[in-house]
């Protein structure tokens, strides 16, 4: 019996590595940074990162790193427990509190990643009356927790106005009691913003909430870093955002959902990932606080970030890499052809430049990419090092050849 099933999976994967699909981890000898140190057979290599949500650059920041082993001090190392049953420590609300203020939300609640938060937030609040209308290129966990609820579902094309619309109109046609639209702040495959206030306007007219995933926003964009609501110009409008201490605010561990009051309490009643798991590490909710007081205080950070952002974005077009537009520190440098995206990286590669190419599945058949994040770890050298090894790297493998030509195009 176990040898059949053995079997059954070892099929499976070898239909995975037939298919190219096989991901293979690399591994870090030393901390998250601008510079990493990469664990190879010949020993270890030092790197330039170009692909970590590091956006600000705080996952070895030394006060974050303090402030977690102080709070290992003060609170031991875990607790060993769900909060209904011993409750929290004073970090842990310390840390709701925060995160709730800075968004300008009545209150938040924490949970252990944000694909808790997005498995947990829409099952309590909706029934099956209810519609959630949900954004085709939403990351996947709020598929998986729209998936959770018995809510009705519907989905438009990404950042499709008219399709959103026609969700709404078919959603009351049907009959839902009430509407909750739901979208990622910023899709990082592409870098592209929602569009926060169209999608606001038509919430507002066809009396819907909006929930807006800011995982790839929050810290770093936005005044103050208070994310894509901020950016836009949506603010308050945006009822409930989910997000993570995972990324920009210290790159450790942590969700939030951070809400109008009456949200946030029936959560704590009936959001099963926050009941039934344990509370984040006292280390871990330490360093996300000390992190995001730093990310509230830190335009110097966001202002090196966006000059970096649009250093390296004129760097590769000049070079005659083809960019999506945008203006998020996210720049997928766009090849096309898969194989020629995986040629692309191994080269980075081997000139020192740690990157990921995203193939289909990741990204549709014929948009393969080599997806690049800035950060404020980086120096402006740093920038242009990775250029000119894009550039080098380019040149090598034919994929700039005829810039003038397909700059052209582009145009
Ligand atoms: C990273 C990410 C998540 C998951 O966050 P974790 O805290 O790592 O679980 C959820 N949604 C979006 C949009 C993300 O980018």
């Amino acid at each position: 019996m176990t040898d059949a099933f053995l079997r059954h999976i070892r099929a499976t994967l070898d239909e995975i590595e037939a298919a190219g699909l096989m991901k293979r981890e690399r591994l870090l000898a030393g901390p998250q940074g601008g510079r990493i140190r990469v664990a190879a057979e010949a020993g270890e290599r030092e790197m330039l990162n170009l692909c970590a949500n590091n956006y600000l650059g705080l996952a070895d920041d030394p006060q974050v790193i303090a402030a977690a082993r102080d709070a290992m001090q003060a609170f031991g190392f875990g607790m060993a427990s769900v909060r209904f049953i011993c409750g929290a420590q004073t970090l842990h609300r310390d840390l709701e509190r925060a995160i709730a203020t800075h968004l300008g939300k009545d209150d938040a609640i924490v949970f252990a990643a944000c694909f808790d938060a997005n498995g947990g937030v829409f099952e309590p609040l909706l029934g099956e009356e209810d519609a959630i209308i949900s954004d085709s290129l939403n990351h996947a966990s709020i598929i998986d927790g729209v998936r959770l609820s018995k809510a009705k579902r519907y989905r438009y094309a990404n950042s499709d106005m008219n399709g959103l619309e026609d969700c709404l109109k078919q959603a009351a046609a049907d009959g839902a009691r009430f509407k909750l639209i739901a979208t990622d702040g910023v899709f990082s495959m592409d870098g592209y913003l929602a569009k926060l206030p169209d999608i606001c306007a038509l919430a507002d007219r066809h009396g819907a909430l909006v929930l807006v995933d800011d995982c790839h926003a929050t810290g770093h964009l936005g005044e103050k870093g208070r994310g894509t609501p901020a950016l836009t110009g949506a603010g308050d409008r945006v009822a409930i955002v989910t997000g993570t201490f995972g990324k920009t605010l210290g790159g450790g561990m942590g969700g939030f959902v951070a809400a109008p009051q009456p949200i946030v309490d029936l959560l704590r009643q009936r959001a099963r990932p926050y009941l039934f798991s344990n509370s984040l590490a006292p280390p871990v909710a330490a360093g996300a606080l000390k992190a995001l007081e730093i990310a509230i205080a830190a335009d110097d950070r966001r202002a090196r970030l966006q000059d970096l952002t649009k250093r390296f974005r004129a760097g590769v077009e000049a070079a005659g890499f083809k960019t999506l537009p945008g203006v998020t520190p996210i720049i997928p440098v766009m090849l096309g052809d898969a194989r020629l995206a995986q040629d692309l990286s191994r080269a980075l590669d081997e000139r020192g430049i740690y990157v990921a190419g995203f193939v289909f599945p990741v990204v549709p058949k014929g948009q393969a990419r080599i997806r690049t994040q800035m950060s404020a770890a980086l120096t402006e050298a740093d920038v242009d090092f990775a250029v000119s090894a894009f550039a080098d790297a380019g040149r090598r493998l034919g994929v700039t050849e005829g810039t003038a030509a397909s700059a052209g195009r582009q145009a």
